[in-house]
């Protein structure tokens, strides 16, 4: 056998089919390969000598760089998602691996890298998911959400200002429902690139969830703003053309000023968001900037708190309970229950739990609001026989804002003491958005919980942020697939790829999955060809009274 010479290596790490950066102790350049120059456009004498910093997008945080330093100070190795910049100014995603090298007695560092766009198959992928979105090549919110608190923390000693904007669409729906998911699915890579086109490239967009997008856009002067917001509306007049036809869309676009609007990363984004749902009521194809919208938006909301308030005090029959079934997906068998409150006011109407629950969560009426569904499923199930829980799930919602509250344990530890002695296995829904933001000290109230045989639920699974990393840490046994993925699943294998990455995540992390929103014959088949155990939806049953769904 012939044993290969060094000469025989170089030509291998030459020819490796991805990017091979070594870097010295004192930070400087001192190879790289041909893919290298595929990946990121330098030639290999343009960045010799240089610092490996010429390839960063000054998206992370230094927070970002000293953990990756410290795992490789820790564990010999460092594997990630990161961006960085080309160098055409483009931004994107690398998956990068480092690890110390030594050569001729100097130590190295090694960083093997590739685009994620060219990642097939395996787990780098799977991993990638958490921050990225495949559909649009974008960052998703969760990263989004990092890149903004980079931006303010590196922002709080300049003078000069950025937009976050929160872009819409408003007509997708009807694309999607008219024309099918992969349609779509194109029509929202065309948005994501008329957006693109009117930002400029140190900017930063993001694909949020289904048809939400947002930017990050620098300003010399928050007197520009408003033409940005006009381009940006003004871009989706002329139609998204996919496969020579046309789409007519348009966009609402809420915008906040860092540092006038919010001074966090979570109050920028969240007033974008208020000022883009108030473009909406105006009308939509337009944009408010938060600073016009605080009249409007909070008028709305004190009046909702103030009817909450009293109806909770004076007229608790407004509220009831609807219960949704759940179902085994391989045997049909109805397994558990999702309770979800209804409130019907003599004059709003039907209000939404989706308007009055975060109306609640703000204002502080959340626990009275948890103690009225309590009190109310508890006088649903006193008609039937003890044990006609049979051992099914009962599925409430709580607020992940009151795990920190003191009232919470001795509220739930009754309730669920009774609703055991009825034969109902409890089970609490959390979303995972908010999940995401607990202190130690709740998780391990909620890991309380779980020991005490009381399932946790992620809630909403897939819109929020979780980080793989972190997901194996918290408290919980079941994960509840978001209804906008499970709305996706088609004839086609490529549209079950995010279902079957999460039911990957769950079987290695030993959670049971539950998907929701089912609507369609071939969602639920697609959903028990990929083993998912749980599931709830319209095409099964809408949530109804308990009466209609157990007649006594
Ligand atoms: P959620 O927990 O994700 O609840 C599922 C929502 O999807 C419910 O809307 C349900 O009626 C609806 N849904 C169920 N199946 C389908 C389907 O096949 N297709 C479609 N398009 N929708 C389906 P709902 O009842 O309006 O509740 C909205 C949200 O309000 C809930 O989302 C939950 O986050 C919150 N919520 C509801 N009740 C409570 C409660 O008692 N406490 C708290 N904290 N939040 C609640
Ligand atoms: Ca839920
Ligand atoms: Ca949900």
């Amino acid at each position: 056998m012939q044993v290969l010479n060094e000469h025989d290596f170089k030509a291998l790490v030459d020819n490796h089919p991805r990017a091979i950066m070594l870097s010295t102790p004192e930070a400087r350049i001192a190879y790289v390969n041909r893919m290298f120059h595929a990946v990121t456009g330098y030639q290999a004498e343009e960045v010799l000598g240089r610092a490996p910093s010429v390839l960063s997008s000054g998206l992370h945080s230094p927070e970002f760089y000293q953990s990756m330093w410290r795992s490789l100070n820790d564990s010999g190795r460092w594997e990630g998602l990161i961006w960085n910049r080309r160098k055409n100014g483009e931004h994107y995603p690398q998956w990068l691996t480092i690890y110390p090298v030594d050569y001729n007695g100097q130590r190295l560092f090694a960083g093997v890298f590739m685009d994620v766009g060219e990642l097939t198959a395996g787990n780098e992928r799977l991993a990638s998911l958490a921050y990225y979105d495949p559909l649009t090549e974008l960052p998703n919110r969760s990263l989004f959400q990092e890149f903004l608190k980079a931006r303010v923390s590196q922002r709080r000693s300049g003078r000069q200002c950025f937009a976050v904007l929160y872009i819409d669409l408003d007509f997708f729906k009807s694309v999607n429902d008219l024309h099918g998911h992969d349609c779509g699915d194109r029509v929202l890579q065309q948005a994501a690139a008329c957006i693109q086109s009117v930002l400029r490239k140190g900017d930063v967009i993001a694909r949020l969830s289904g048809d939400e997008f947002a930017a990050i856009v620098e300003l010399e002067q928050e007197s520009e703003l408003p033409a940005v917001c006009q381009r940006m509306n003004g871009i989706f007049q002329a139609p998204v053309v996919v496969d020579q036809r046309e789409y007519f869309l348009s966009a609402s676009v809420g915008a906040a000023v860092f540092p006038w609007h919010g001074k966090t990363a979570t109050d920028l984004l969240q007033n974008a968001d208020r000022a883009m749902y108030t473009a909406k009521l105006a009308g939509r194809a337009c944009y408010r900037i938060y600073s016009e919208i605080e009249g409007e938006q909070g008028q709305h909301q004190q009046r909702l708190s103030e009817a909450l308030i009293a109806s909770l005090k004076v007229a608790p029959e407004e509220f009831s309970v609807v219960y949704q079934p759940q179902y085994d997906l391989t045997t049909g068998a109805m397994v558990g229950l999702e309770a979800l409150l209804r409130w019907q006011h003599p004059e709003l109407g039907a209000v939404s739990p989706a308007d009055f629950v975060p109306v609640a969560e703000q204002r502080g009426q959340i626990h009275e609001l948890t103690e009225q569904l309590l009190r109310q499923i508890l006088a649903d199930l006193e008609r039937y026989q003890p044990g006609v829980g049979n051992g099914r799930c009962l599925a409430i919602n709580i607020s992940a804002r009151q795990i920190a509250d003191g009232r919470l344990e001795p509220l739930l530890e009754p309730f669920f003491a009774k609703i055991r002695a009825a034969g109902w296995l409890p089970e609490i829904e959390l979303t995972e958005t908010h999940l995401m933001n607990l202190s130690r000290r709740c998780l391990d109230k909620l890991q309380a919980f779980c020991d005490s045989g009381i399932k946790v639920a992620i809630d909403d699974f897939g819109t929020g942020y979780s980080s793989l990393a972190y997901l194996h840490t918290l408290p919980v046994n079941v994960l509840k697939i978001d209804r906008q993925f499970v709305q996706r699943l088609g004839p086609d294998c490529r549209d079950s790829r995010i279902v079957s990455a999460i039911l990957a995540i769950a079987e290695a992390l030993d959670m049971e999955v539950v998907a929701e929103g089912i609507e369609t014959e071939i969602q639920r088949s697609r959903l028990r060809e990929l083993n998912c155990h749980r599931g709830q939806g319209y095409l099964m049953a809408r949530p109804l009274p308990l009466a209609e769904l157990m007649p006594v």
